[in-house]
């Protein structure tokens, strides 16, 4: 679909078993890259280091907390030792929570936020330095489409302000290294097909479907294959733009 080869890629959140990040990683490796597969649940990180192995690309698997800069730091060491250049971060690691803002407190926000925008922050500022010097970078987060329109079912006010966060972020970052051939794009999936998904009561998971265009939740390789396309040669005039994969859920 689009050639990857001898490109490195980080994929942060990746071990989570049924989540986005793992068919992110498996996507990118079967168009030939190399695949950092980051997570702070080590279990799921040798799942997705064999599936990437299986589909013949190179794989590294990293315990990382992207909320840590010591650990962010550590895993870009272990990167550079291990294959050299770093050409393609997926900010992919995320937290959610079903609140009420009168129900929230400070430390739900902060929690959340710790994640989702602060750990996002660490991730892209520490390959900033390596994809400088190769004059290549894509870096791509995951945001929401619930920065757009707001939760519903699944996560709250913080949720989406942290989501909204990220596109602000994306735009300042991309245009600061637009010369030095790094590009910074996001995605905004609306509702995907996964665990959280099906363990949506029948009554509300219908309600839902009501207001996608499309009649369906997303998949996990939908949301990967854009990704892909963004961290490809043939996005080389994409950046600063968040797209959105929903169903038409929002337009
Ligand atoms: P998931 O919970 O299945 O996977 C998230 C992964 O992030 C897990 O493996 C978890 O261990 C990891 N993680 C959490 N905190 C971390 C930390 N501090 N350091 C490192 N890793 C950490 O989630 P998912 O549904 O696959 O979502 C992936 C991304 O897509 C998230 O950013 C989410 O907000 C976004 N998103 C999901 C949906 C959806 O419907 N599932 C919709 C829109 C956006």
């Amino acid at each position: 679909m689009f050639e990857l080869n001898d490109k490195v890629a980080i994929v942060t959140g990746s071990g989570s078993l049924k989540g986005i990040g793992r068919d992110i990683a498996l996507k990118l490796a079967e168009q030939g890259a190399s695949i950092v597969v980051a997570d702070l649940n080590v279990e799921g990180i040798e799942d997705t280091v064999k599936a990437v192995e299986n589909a013949g690309a190179k794989a590294l698997g990293v315990e990382l907390n992207v909320t840590n800069k010591e650990s962010v730091d550590a895993m870009i060491e272990k990167v550079l030792a291990e294959f050299g250049r770093i050409d393609i971060l997926v900010n992919n690691a995320g937290i959610s929570q079903k609140v009420t803002v009168e129900d929230m407190t400070l430390e739900d926000v902060q929690r959340i936020f710790n994640v989702n925008m602060f750990g996002l922050f660490l991730c892209s500022q520490a390959v900033l330095k390596p994809m400088k010097e190769q004059k290549f970078g894509r870096i791509i987060n995951l945001s929401s489409v619930s920065a757009k329109r707001g939760g519903g079912v699944f996560g709250g006010a913080h949720y989406s302000a942290s989501k909204a966060a990220v596109l602000g972020f994306a735009k300042n970052l991309a245009r600061e290294v637009a010369t030095d051939g790094i590009t910074v794009n996001c995605v905004a999936p609306g509702l995907v097909n996964t665990e959280i998904w099906k363990s949506l009561p029948e009554a509300d998971a219908a309600k839902v479907i009501d207001g996608i265009p499309l009649g369906r939740p997303g998949e996990t390789n939908e949301i990967a294959s854009t990704i892909a396309f963004l961290a490809s040669e043939e996005a080389s005039y994409i950046t600063g733009e968040d797209i959105d994969i929903n169903g038409g859920s929002h337009m």
